[in-house]
């Protein structure tokens, strides 16, 4: 059976029934990371956003062909047309191999998600390894009249092709609106209007990733990777583009306008877009100290953690939220998730401990019911979480033996738990989630011993645990309200 599944649609601004335009698969597109430095909170957004959507569709009875991308060159600073490389820039400071920081950081990416339970997606190619498929796109671009050539870089004509198609049909951005923002500033520099955007850009003797082309040595434009691989894999129109909502413009757009203008046909039926995560209300970023990677809140790491936070906490608090609602991290927010979390999985375990009698006070088709209305109305995690804990109150009240439940009910409700927690949000037993709760625990503990220690006045035994720790990579600190523990970077 397949549900009927509803999905908002940033293109038109609403919910729409979920249909393939195939039978064979559902193609999924989603924006991957720029692999120039740790992953951090922003990536783990949309990875579990759309891993949840990918769970959810193959469970649904669809085959999908999930293609995520690796970012590995032609991203410039500021996701401008000018500045350097991401990427470049990286190796330059570190004096490596521009493809030594790609690995580097490809393979700290994937540890990340498979921390946190994500599944791996079907395909997931490399703007490197497509400069052909990029340069034959732009070659079709040109050869449709939508862009120009100048000095060895190509421009997509955006004046040109919102003749006749509609530039900003995605962001809403209006384009006179957008030329009367820039208009003071063109003829600073060499395209026809500041609008349009580079799909192909010369090299100056100094890029060290560079490729040949029609047009000479250079590379190609960062939203011509997405164009160049959806196609190549999913087609030249297919059913699922994800990214987060920074995304929309200017790479989304652009990723439609290059489309049309190479094959006259808009690339994507849904695009979805999933929210910011903010840090006591403000965007994450380097200059601003709030920037937490995501192995700094495995560790506890960071001067803003008031301890470490397991991967499943973070999914957990990342999945209390839909994905198109705004999510802030707090400390306070994230110790709840891991309460919640925890609450969730010890009625799992409590659930097996459960007999069944002959007559039963719930039917639990109603609560099936619930659940999967929630994840049809655009995969509605935190209402599905908050269903979960009516089982929750279920399993409570057998266990207290207030309640009871026939065979086929609790046979139901065991099923209902281990598809909607583990196989749709992608949870993970306690068993399989050790380190956080184990770490604090253990850590409380051994402070508890040397506060006891220092109390006896046995100064020696405090300064060993101190150390030892220290050696560990586990620093102590004294401070006027007790000690407090963080692990140290590496
Ligand atoms: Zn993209």
């Amino acid at each position: 059976m397949k549900n009927k599944i509803y999905i908002y649609n940033t293109l038109s601004k609403k919910k729409e029934e979920f249909n393939s335009l195939t039978k064979d698969y559902v193609g999924m597109y989603v924006c991957g990371p720029t692999v120039y430095g740790d992953p951090h909170l922003g990536h783990a957004r949309p990875a579990i956003t759309f891993d949840i959507v990918f769970r959810y569709l193959q469970n649904s009875n669809y085959k999908v062909r999930y293609v995520r991308n690796i970012t590995d060159a032609g991203h410039l600073e500021n996701d401008s047309d000018e500045g350097e490389d991401k990427i470049s820039k990286k190796a330059r400071l570190e004096q490596l191999e521009p493809m030594e920081v790609v690995q580097h950081y490809t393979i700290s990416y994937h540890k990340a998600m498979e921390h946190l339970n994500c599944l791996p997606p079907s395909i997931e190619p490399r703007a490197t390894g497509h400069i052909i498929e990029q340069i034959e796109m732009i070659k079709k671009i040109i050869t449709n009249g939508y862009a120009y050539e100048v000095n060895g870089s190509v421009y997509l004509d955006v004046k040109k092709y919102n003749k006749d198609y509609n530039y900003g049909v995605l962001s809403g951005r209006n384009l006179e609106d957008t030329l009367e923002g820039t208009r003071k500033l063109d003829g600073q520099n060499e395209k026809r209007s500041h609008v349009d955007f580079a799909i192909w850009k010369n090299a100056s003797k100094e890029h060290i990733m560079k490729w040949p082309s029609p047009w000479g040595t250079g590379f190609p434009g960062w939203h011509m990777e997405c164009s160049a691989m959806s196609e190549k894999y999913l087609g030249k129109t297919f059913d699922i583009h994800g990214g987060g909502n920074d995304l929309t413009f200017p790479h989304h757009e652009a990723e439609i306008t290059q489309s049309n203008a190479a094959h006259g046909c808009a690339p994507v039926k849904y695009w979805m877009h999933n929210n910011m995560i903010t840090i006591d209300g403000k965007k994450m970023g380097k200059s601003l100290g709030n920037f937490i990677t995501l192995s700094d809140f495995f560790n506890g790491n960071h001067y803003k953690l008031e301890q470490a936070y397991s991967p499943m906490t973070i999914r957990f608090f990342i999945l209390q939220a839909h994905y198109r609602g705004t999510l802030d991290f707090s400390n306070n927010a994230l110790k709840a998730s891991s309460k919640g979390l925890n609450k969730l999985m010890d009625s799992c375990e409590t659930i097996l401990k459960i007999s069944s009698s002959k007559n039963t006070d719930f039917n639990i088709q109603e609560l099936e019911d619930k659940c999967y209305a929630s994840m049809n109305d655009d995969f509605n995690t935190p209402i599905l979480i908050s269903h979960l804990f009516e089982g929750v109150k279920i399993i409570n009240s057998l266990n207290d033996g207030k309640a009871k439940i026939d065979v086929e009910n609790l046979k139901k409700l065991k099923e209902l738990f281990q598809f909607f927690i583990f196989d749709i949000l992608g949870l993970k037993s306690k068993k399989d989630n050790r380190g956080e709760n184990t770490t604090n625990e253990i850590m409380d503990l051994i402070l508890k011993l040397r506060k006891k220690a220092k109390i006896s006045k046995d100064f020696e035994t405090a300064d060993l645990i101190r150390d030892d720790l220290n050696n560990v990579g586990i620093e102590i600190k004294d401070g006027r309200d007790g000690s407090s523990w963080h692990a140290k970077s590496k």
